[in-house]
């Protein structure tokens, strides 16, 4: 047990420290909002990426506003000496004393996704409990290490075919500078559809369905982004677009697999651009995400990722039939990409620059839920209060 007064430790867009009290109110606030969206109910979820961001909200949403039990896989660490725990950890903490309350079920598992071994020790508790009858993967990882040839791949966020130049956010100093990246080699571009491709989905899928542990008519979903063009160098036509593509083929290849097999449905669905430790690391989406929240926000069309995906699980996953667009994906962007929030956002783009940042743009909004992300800058807390840091994960 160790109980210290928790300071943020913040550099760029990285924390060191996380606040287990602020971590666990983001979770309530979450479940409330879940709560007051019951839909259709579903059995048995595995969520893997399960304790921030997209696939926190998908946990949380299958479970408070569709009744589901879980199995939930993340990578976390725990508190150690003078350090606190991570984010996640207190977040997934949070969300077994809350379902420990409400009488649901849910196991986590935390280690790393891609390896062997988790894949087994995930496998033996589905077993265990039951087939699952909805799959999601959210994983957002740097790096993959193959078990079959321990060799490392390192997702890289480049654009392809020439160096792109534009502005973006210094996190430290909030000043606007310009940025150029230089263009990714064919390793750096095969490395990243390695990480964050659709390979290990399919793994996941395949090793399910090869124990029959994907319950009748099952469906699994994965995460993708687009965006505006004006960030299509670094992110849809950059190095992680070509892991989305290979995403969307691999969802489109398993669909056709689940239809036949089990009739059920691979899908990928396209969430709009929101924080998260994963797209904060991103140069130019953090400027991009603070002009957008100021439009979005200004229209009353802002969400964050527990209403984007109690949308998604109650308007298109969960007991009924998605629409898809011409592309064969369940699109959740519909309110970011609106015609008029982007043009508003791109007359933004070409005037904003260090002295009228603060005024054009929602970063004050950006950078509050950045550090709320880490449990931090929420109300009714007494920051200077020592806390206990060493929370059990389950
Ligand atoms: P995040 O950083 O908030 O969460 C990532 C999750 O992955 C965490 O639960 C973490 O523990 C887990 N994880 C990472 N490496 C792991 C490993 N090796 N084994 C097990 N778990 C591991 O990320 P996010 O932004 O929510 O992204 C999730 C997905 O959503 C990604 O595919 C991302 O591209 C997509 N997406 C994000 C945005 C956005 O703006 N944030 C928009 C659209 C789509």
């Amino acid at each position: 047990m160790a109980k210290f007064p928790i300071n943020a430790r913040f550099r760029g867009f990285i924390c060191t420290s996380a606040h287990p009290t602020g971590c666990a109110q983001n979770v309530q606030r979450q479940i409330a909002i879940a709560k007051a969206a019951p839909g259709k109910p579903v059995g048995r979820v595995l969520v893997i990426g399960s304790s921030a961001g997209y696939g926190l909200s998908s946990l949380i949403t299958a479970m408070w506003s569709h009744g589901a039990s879980a199995i939930s896989v993340c990578f976390e660490r725990a508190a150690k000496d003078d350090r606190t725990a991570s984010a996640g950890w207190y977040n997934l903490a949070e969300v077994h004393a809350q379902a420990k309350a409400a009488g649901k079920s849910i196991q986590t598992i935390n280690g790393d996704a891609f390896s062997h071994a988790i894949k087994e020790q995930v496998l033996a508790a589905v077993k265990a409990s039951g087939p699952i009858d909805l799959l999601v993967y959210s994983l957002a990882s740097p790096v993959r290490v193959d078990p079959d040839s321990a060799t490392k791949y390192a997702s890289v966020l480049k654009p392809i075919g020439g160096p792109y130049t534009n502005k973006t956010v210094n996190l430290d100093s909030e000043q606007i500078q310009p940025i150029t990246i230089q263009p990714a080699n064919e390793a750096d571009i095969s490395n990243t559809v390695k990480v964050m491709g659709g390979e290990d989905w399919k793994l996941w899928v395949d090793a399910l369905s090869k124990a029959g542990l994907l319950a009748k008519g099952c469906r699994t979903v994965a995460y993708s982004y687009i965006g505006p063009q004006l960030t299509y160098p670094i992110y849809r036509a950059g190095t992680i677009g070509r892991a989305k593509d290979d995403l969307e083929a691999t969802a489109k290849r398993m669909d056709r697999e689940l239809v036949q097999s089990i009739g059920g449905h691979a899908w990928v669905s396209v969430n709009k651009a929101l924080v998260t430790q994963a797209s904060s690391a991103i140069p130019v989406v953090p400027l991009y995400i603070s002009l957008l929240y100021k439009v979005m926000k200004e229209r009353g069309t802002h969400e964050g990722t527990i209403e984007q995906m109690v949308r998604l699980f109650n308007d298109q996953l969960i007991g009924v039939t998605p629409k898809l667009d011409e592309a064969g994906r369940i699109r959740v962007d519909d309110r970011e990409m609106a015609a008029d929030v982007q043009a508003a956002v791109a007359v933004l783009w070409e005037t904003v620059e260090s002295g009228n940042f603060l005024a054009l743009s929602d970063y004050a909004g950006f950078k509050h839920e950045f550090r709320g992300l880490y449990g931090f800058e929420l109300p009714g807390i007494d920051y200077a209060a020592p806390v206990e840091v060493d929370l059990p994960l389950v």
